[in-house]
């Protein structure tokens, strides 16, 4: 099978052709970050006319780099949500345009699902498997017990991971998106500055990250009244040191108590170094689990993640209608 895959559910244009759901025939994406730094975030007006302009573009692009025609493209697998509303249309219109052109299968995608399944494009899925996702808008423990079936056992009541490393990012003054620049100054630093763990209630998989971003800004800010100096670096590698402390703990008892065959790292914070480094510590010597860690190119949005979670879509012959609507708070 030979899925066309399409993602813009952020300020990604992406395009590409994936073979059988596990190889990456073609891997095209325009990236907007430059357009939206100067603003410190993604403003989505912005986002949208981007991808109208790039779409065209990266589809073709991915096309030709695949060496392919549409004749040999079974099917259209688009991000159908969640997203920003502006920014999925244009991916979910296209798609649709070239499923009616070209009469192939069109085949709506949850972009987190295809965060999961970037996974499928390194190593083969073996069940049952637990995700951690850690992105820009989700931090979940995700239990799949077969293809297309995904059991949300925890998920943040409040900021997002890589939400939490932007805006504590922004009070630091560093540019958008943050959580490179945090990982890096982390790296220099020592964990010295006391900060709160979120671990809820006993047993919860759950996480907040709220407190923690507060707990940040509020020492930043005191320091400053007292005019005392904070190092920075210090400050990062706090932080840094309580989110990975924690996600990875989670990680930790659901890989127990739902004794996985894989644990499966996807999204954007996924490129963290610290939390890298400490699942490998956690897991690598394990016989009993594989732990799998996509490079970074796969772990930010890309639509080959996209085209390899319509692949299983598409064999469990499942179709979208030509109506298929954008919809920004899909549920996975
Ligand atoms: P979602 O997938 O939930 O819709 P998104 O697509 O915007 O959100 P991604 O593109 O998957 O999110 O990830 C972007 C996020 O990853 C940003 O918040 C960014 O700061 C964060 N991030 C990227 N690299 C790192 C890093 N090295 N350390 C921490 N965070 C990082
Ligand atoms: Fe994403
Ligand atoms: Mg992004």
């Amino acid at each position: 099978t030979l899925i066309l895959g399409i993602e813009t559910s952020c300020d990604e244009t992406a395009a590409s052709v994936v073979r059988n759901g596990t190889d990456i025939v073609s891997n095209v994406v325009a990236s907007q970050i430059e357009s939206h730094k100067r603003f410190g975030g993604v403003v989505p007006e912005i986002a949208s006319r981007h991808h109208v302009e790039q779409m065209t573009i990266v589809v073709e692009e991915a096309l030709e780099q695949a060496e392919v025609t549409m004749d040999e493209i079974d099917a259209i697998a688009v991000t159908e949500g969640p997203g920003l509303v502006g920014a999925l249309i244009i991916g979910v219109n296209a798609a649709k345009a070239i499923a009616f052109a070209h009469q192939k299968p069109l085949i709506g995608v949850h972009h987190i699902a295809g965060h999961i399944y970037a996974n499928r494009l390194i190593e083969e899925m073996k069940f049952p498997l637990l995700s951690l996702v850690v992105s820009g808008g989700h931090t979940e423990l995700v239990l799949m017990k077969e293809h297309g079936s995904f059991e949300v056992i925890g998920e943040t009541r409040d900021d997002a991971a890589g939400e939490a490393y932007d805006k504590v990012a922004r009070t630091l003054g560093l540019p958008y998106p943050g959580g490179p620049h945090i990982d890096k100054l982390a790296h220099e630093g020592t964990p010295s500055v006391k900060l709160p763990r979120a671990w809820l209630e006993e047993g919860s998989y759950d996480f907040s990250f709220s407190g923690l971003k507060s707990a940040v800004i509020n020492t930043l800010h005191n320091a400053e009244q007292r005019g005392e100096e904070i190092d920075v670096k210090d400050l990062a590698a706090s932080f840094q040191e309580s989110v990975v402390e924690v996600l990875t703990e989670k990680t930790k008892r659901a890989v127990e108590e739902y004794g996985v065959k894989q644990l499966l790292l996807a999204g954007g914070v996924a490129a963290n170094k610290g939390l890298r480094t400490r699942l490998t510590e956690m897991f690598d010597e394990r016989e009993d689990l594989e732990l799998i860690i996509p490079p970074l190119s796969l772990c930010t949005d890309n639509a080959a993640m996209i085209a390899a979670a319509g692949t299983v879509l598409y064999e469990q012959g499942k179709r979208s209608a030509l109506d298929l609507n954008a919809n920004p708070g899909l549920m996975l």
